[in-house]
């Protein structure tokens, strides 16, 4: 029994607009709704049969799903993922998911592209009440950023485990890297080092262009790395506005610019992710805001696990992380498919498995 797709794209856009989402998204399914309702019944089954829904003007590939999956019988997975949210106090979910966050798992120091030196950005996370704080400084190939050599970085563990000593008891920094994936899927920094950091979050820096098939297999190469844990920023996009006082200091390689998301099968991804246990990073910076909240809910969907991270460049970034606690509680996501909800303990027996 098919539903009615164009019924639900208007509840769609209806809950959208009510959970106050930019007008935009709420325009999209508007327009998707409008564009169906000016053709005969007929034409739309014909259309989405042969994949050609996204001809029409105002049909994209998100509302072209949903008309799917209600031509197939099914609640479209988006709309499902806002009724699940509906009705819920969305700053209550957020902020218990915050509560929840016993550290983070992407952070910078002036070691590679951060603006403070790893002691500051540790106390700092002290001061958040946070539990561990690991450190991922760039891989080598990230020039701009001054990517840690594998001598470097091995003087960094050096550095780390001597910081560890001085901390206050409760607290320590987990050592870690922002690992580069590189054109063919491989990972940017030696085997050895990789598999003696605690926790390894690979991201795509370069070549953010790439076709499908290629962003795609190239991602899922990486996924299948057995020493990557989260994957970084999915989509790599910069959004466009960033609130008024985020700039400055530590802030190198992530100026005010606007970059389209990289075009890569995201159910093939997140699948790929369920498979190898690799958590799909929820990257908390306002210009990022990455993972977009369309894909988050399809990756709760897939059963993938999460790692609400700050990315923080400096300190004070390292409260970031309600940005990507409230963006998660928008899309359902629940404080148990986090990582960094878990102690240091657990977080390193999982990515030793
Ligand atoms: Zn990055
Ligand atoms: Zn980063």
């Amino acid at each position: 029994m098919s539903r009615d797709p164009i019924a639900d794209l208007r509840r769609i856009a209806f809950l959208l607009e009510r959970a106050n989402e930019a007008t935009y998204r709420v325009r999209a399914f508007r327009s998707a709704a409008n564009a169906l309702a000016a053709l005969p019944t007929k034409e739309v089954a014909e259309r989405a049969r042969a994949g050609k829904l996204t001809e029409l003007a105002g049909v994209g590939d998100v509302t072209s799903r949903c008309v799917a999956e209600s031509l197939a019988g099914e609640e479209p997975v988006y709309l499902r993922r806002l009724l699940a949210t509906e009705g819920s106090d969305l700053d209550a979910e957020a902020t218990k998911l915050r509560t929840a966050l016993r550290g983070d798992c992407h952070t910078h120091s002036d070691w590679s592209d951060g603006g403070s030196p790893i002691e500051e950005m540790a106390l700092a996370a002290v001061e958040l009440g946070h539990e561990y704080l690991v450190l991922t400084d760039h891989s080598p190939r990230l020039k701009v950023a001054r990517g840690l050599t594998a001598g470097r970085l091995r003087q960094q563990l050096d550095h780390v485990a001597r910081l560890n000593e001085a901390l206050p008891e409760g607290f320590r920094i987990l050592t870690g890297i922002e690992v580069d994936i590189l054109a063919d899927g491989s990972l940017d920094q030696e085997e050895e080092l990789l598999a003696r950091l605690d926790v390894v979050v690979g991201s795509v820096h370069s070549g953010l262009n790439d076709d499908r098939a290629r962003m795609t297999r190239r991602m899922l190469t990486a996924i299948a790395n057995p020493h990557l844990d989260i994957l970084g920023h999915c989509t790599g996009r910069m959004v466009s506005s960033r609130p008024a006082g985020v700039t400055g200091p530590g802030d190198r390689g992530h100026r005010a610019r606007t970059r389209a998301e990289s075009d890569f099968d995201a159910d093939a991804v997140f699948a790929a992710c369920v498979e190898h246990d690799t958590a799909v990073e929820i990257n908390s910076r306002p210009e990022r805001q990455d993972p977009p909240k369309r894909l988050i809910r399809r990756a709760l969907e897939a059963g993938c696990r999460f790692a609400i991270n700050t990315d923080a460049h400096a300190p004070g970034q390292l409260d970031w992380q309600r940005f990507g606690c409230e963006r998660a509680a928008r899309c359902g996501v629940p404080a148990d498919r986090v990582i960094n909800t878990w102690t240091a303990e657990d977080l390193i027996a999982w990515t030793r498995r």
